[in-house]
């Protein structure tokens, strides 16, 4: 598969309503993936591996925390360049777009919103860089989709706390430096602490076995009596509100992020389609496979649409979750659906490592479920349409 031709998708002249800074931006990330990424990451996603060496690569890139200020070692981007960023970094992989995601939205965005400066100063540097990776710990055994009842618990002793649970299906978990962590304290307000690898008592083992994400390391936090500093506590933020104003982020980047994954499948069916001969024509020609193409490119350009107009709400501050919970939910369905169409296209060629589209299909699969699942963003629509919340 020729992935230096790629071209994206853009039906309606989005690019026009970007920034030169962005188009930059795009290419560069693109070549990285062209170069560091796609030659190698169908044998990591078949080895079930993680390709260690692009966290120090995502770093220097600038893929870590892009819109954080340039003051704690980011790039200080705006929150389109931000979309733009995991959009491309998607095409080559969910997985690796997890680890960013992860990074930025989840262990970065919580330092830099609800830390102090010495927290800040001491992590966000080098996480931005590279130089050490984090974990978002807020999904338990459990508890998933109702995160407000976990039971990962804080006690007060003075000059520390001590911290007693478990965090499952954890992205970077077993890899990872420092881990943000939501915990309950005593008057059952949740709480986010910073997690330090090498502290007694916290362990964090792989989870094995993965059909989708294979390129990404998941895993378990298990705390068993952990002493915390109350340094190490993020002090601005009291209340499930926290976890929520992270994945809020996240779910913005992925919204973008599928996007790249959707026009990586759109881009291989449709140059298949044209190469591919059948009845002695290409088969472009057949009707039925001109619909599939057609809807697909349809769909893309609404996801891209949408993306955009969040991205422009977000850099004005007004985007509202509901409306990033409409866009994360459309974008991850419409990506799905997509990978599924084209691997129809491409026929029997469509289920090898030859291509990327079983790929993307398997990662799509977890990325529909995490950061919220399909449906309970439809229950917050639907709350938001209604003022009634249907979640019991
Ligand atoms: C690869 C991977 C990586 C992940 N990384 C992280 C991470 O880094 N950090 C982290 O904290 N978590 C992470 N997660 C966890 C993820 O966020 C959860 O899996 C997700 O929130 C769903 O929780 P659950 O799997 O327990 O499903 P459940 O909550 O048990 O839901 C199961 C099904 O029931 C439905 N359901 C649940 N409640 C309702 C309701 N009220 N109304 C209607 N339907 C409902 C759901 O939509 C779903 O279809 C990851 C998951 C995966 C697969």
């Amino acid at each position: 598969m020729d992935y230096k031709s790629y071209t994206h998708p853009d039906y309606f002249n989005i690019d026009d309503l970007l920034t030169d800074e962005h188009k930059l931006i795009r290419k560069s990330v693109r070549e990285w993936v062209n170069r560091r990424l796609k030659p190698v990451i169908d044998e990591y996603n078949h080895e079930h591996k993680f390709p260690e060496f692009i966290v120090k690569e995502l770093g220097e890139l600038g893929a870590f925390g892009p819109y954080i200020p340039t003051k704690y070692g980011a790039a200080g981007l705006d929150f389109i360049s931000y979309g733009i960023i995991m959009q491309e970094l998607e095409r080559g992989d969910s997985g690796i777009r997890s680890v960013a995601s992860v990074q930025s939205s989840l262990v970065m965005y919580p330092i830099y919103e609800f830390g102090n400066e010495e927290q800040r100063q001491k992590y966000l540097p080098k996480l931005a860089s590279g130089e050490i990776l984090g974990a978002f710990g807020l999904t338990e055994p459990n508890h998933g989709s109702d995160p407000g009842s976990m039971e990962t618990k804080i006690i007060d002793k003075g000059n520390h706390y001590i911290l007693n649970g478990a965090k499952m299906w954890i992205t970077n978990a077993p890899i990872a430096d420092i881990a943000v962590v939501w915990a309950k304290d005593e008057a059952g307000v949740v709480r986010g602490l910073i997690v330090e690898k090498n502290m007694e008592g916290f362990t964090a083992p792989e989870t094995h076995n993965k059909w989708s994400l294979r390129a990404s390391v998941t895993g378990e936090l298990v705390f068993d009596n952990v002493k915390i500093p109350k340094e190490n506590v993020l002090p601005n933020i009291k209340g499930l509100k926290g976890p929520m104003m992270c994945l809020n982020s996240a779910r913005y980047g992925i919204a973008w992020g599928v996007i790249g994954a959707a026009s990586d499948c759109y881009h291989t069916a449709l140059t298949y389609a044209m190469e591919r001969k059948q009845f002695n024509v290409p088969i472009a020609s057949f009707q039925l496979n001109q619909k599939k193409l057609a809807e697909m490119v349809t769909e893309i350009t609404k996801a891209q649409l949408l993306a955009w107009r969040m991205g422009v709400l977000k850099n004005e501050g007004k985007v509202t979750p509901s409306q990033i919970s409409m866009c994360k939910r459309n974008n991850v369905e419409t990506a799905l659906k997509v990978a599924r169409e084209s691997r129809q296209i491409l026929g029997a060629m469509g289920i090898t490592g030859e291509y990327p589209i079983m790929r993307h299909m398997m990662n799509l699969e977890s990325v529909i479920t995490y950061e919220g699942t399909h449906d309970i963003h439809l229950l917050i629509t639907g709350f938001d349409i209604t003022g009634i919340a249907a979640f019991k």
